[in-house]
């Protein structure tokens, strides 16, 4: 399957669009409610079939997280992930997979006319996410739509506006600099500094990524991309 380029805000915009069908206009809770938007409104409006119990075998050698079926209209996330202490985890991999069956599953479907049963039944109409693919190091490259899958779990779970109240709370509506005090001297990189942020209890409020259900490393991601954690302050 060839993936198309899309861009940042193309992705963003299909994640907003998928929690507004699901949810409407009003207020939401800071964590998005995933079990409601896979088990009533995607199983009713998309017909698909979720199970977060599966024993998925690793390909070629790696770990394998989660996978999605266009055509098969499942999604199947790894039971390792059901234990407690990874619910962000778990539920960013949820996301990951939305993100393949919005972004990806309807490009299978427009060339399913073409595939004949031989190809239903091959590895190309099954997205596996790996484990390496869905929490990338930095040091792999990853393929553009497990790129654009983790793009959009992250606009998914974390709404900018949300994100911007919750940090105001703790942070006064400032980036917040890793060269500057009392931060300078914690971390050694912009993603280990955002990831502080991410965990930290300030002014007795809860760490920013137990409030939207993320890993503290996935909250940091949405923390740089909205230009909350920063560098220096004169960048900003
Ligand atoms: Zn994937």
């Amino acid at each position: 399957m060839d993936y198309p380029w899309l861009t940042k805000e193309q992705i963003d915009v299909q994640a907003r669009r998928l929690l507004h069908a699901a949810f409407g206009a009003q207020a939401r809770e800071r964590r998005v409610n995933l079990e409601e938007l896979v088990c009533d409104y995607l199983s009713e409006r998309d017909r698909l079939s979720f199970d977060d119990e599966c024993d998925i075998p690793t390909h070629n050698g790696h770990v394998v997280l989660g996978r999605t079926l266009p055509i098969t209209g499942k999604i199947e996330i790894h039971r390792v992930l059901k234990q407690d202490g990874v619910d962000g985890r778990y539920r960013f991999t949820v996301a990951h997979e939305l993100g393949h069956w919005t972004l990806h599953r309807p490009l299978f479907l427009a060339s399913l006319g073409a595939l004949d049963l031989f190809e239903h039944l091959s590895d190309d109409s099954v997205l596996v996410s790996l484990e390496r693919s869905v929490f990338p190091d930095h040091r792999q490259p990853v393929a553009r739509e497990e790129w654009q899958a983790n793009r959009f779990a992250i606009a998914l779970l974390l709404d900018p506006e949300y994100l911007r109240e919750e940090f105001s709370l703790r942070f006064n509506d400032r980036p917040v600099a890793r060269r500057d005090a009392p931060w300078n001297l914690r971390s050694s990189t912009l993603p280990e500094h955002s990831a502080l942020l991410a965990r930290a209890e300030i002014n007795g409020h809860p760490p920013l990524c137990d409030v939207f259900g993320l890993s503290a490393e996935a909250l940091a991601i949405g923390l740089r991309q909205h230009g909350f954690a920063v560098e220096e302050a004169g960048l900003i």
